[in-house]
């Protein structure tokens, strides 16, 4: 079976960033179903600004209850995908969240998603950390919508 990869060595390194992000700054587990994790994490980027139009009762459905409300918003914050003021629920993106949601689209959407990380993705620069400039949009590209 051909593996689903992007040749483009530059989409390689937004797929290997993708994977920093989901399977080690965000909570993550192979088991279960990973993908579901991923898409809800989209579904919740998507719709930030969350303070805007009540979309935090949006999420809070998605996440089905107050307590895994709180704790989703707080991995999200904790990855620097999202940031808040007063009130969590009411959190925003960060450059780092603006960063994934166009990352997402390079490598074909939401649902190319799992196929990459469980197929060619990995930890870049030999696993060395990465810096900010490893999650900020070039600036030659389409801002993300
Ligand atoms: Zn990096």
């Amino acid at each position: 079976m051909p593996e689903p990869s992007p040749t483009d060595p530059a989409l390689e390194d937004v797929a290997d960033h993708l994977y920093v992000i989901f399977c080690d700054k965000l909570p993550y587990c192979g088991c279960g179903t990973p993908d579901a994790g991923y898409r809800l994490i989209h579904q919740i980027l998507t719709l930030a600004p969350l303070y805007e139009d009540q979309r935090w009762q949006q999420v809070e459905a998605l996440c089905g209850t107050p307590g895994a409300h709180q704790l989703v918003l707080a991995a999200l914050n904790d990855a620097d995908l999202l940031e808040h003021g007063s009130v969590i629920s009411g959190s925003w993106l960060t450059d780092r969240g603006r960063w994934v949601l166009w990352a997402i689209e390079q490598i074909g959407g939401i649902d190319a998603l799992e196929a990459v990380i469980d197929g060619p993705a990995g930890y870049p620069h030999d696993a060395e950390g990465c810096t900010d400039a490893c999650f900020t949009i070039p600036a030659e590209a389409k801002p993300a919508p």
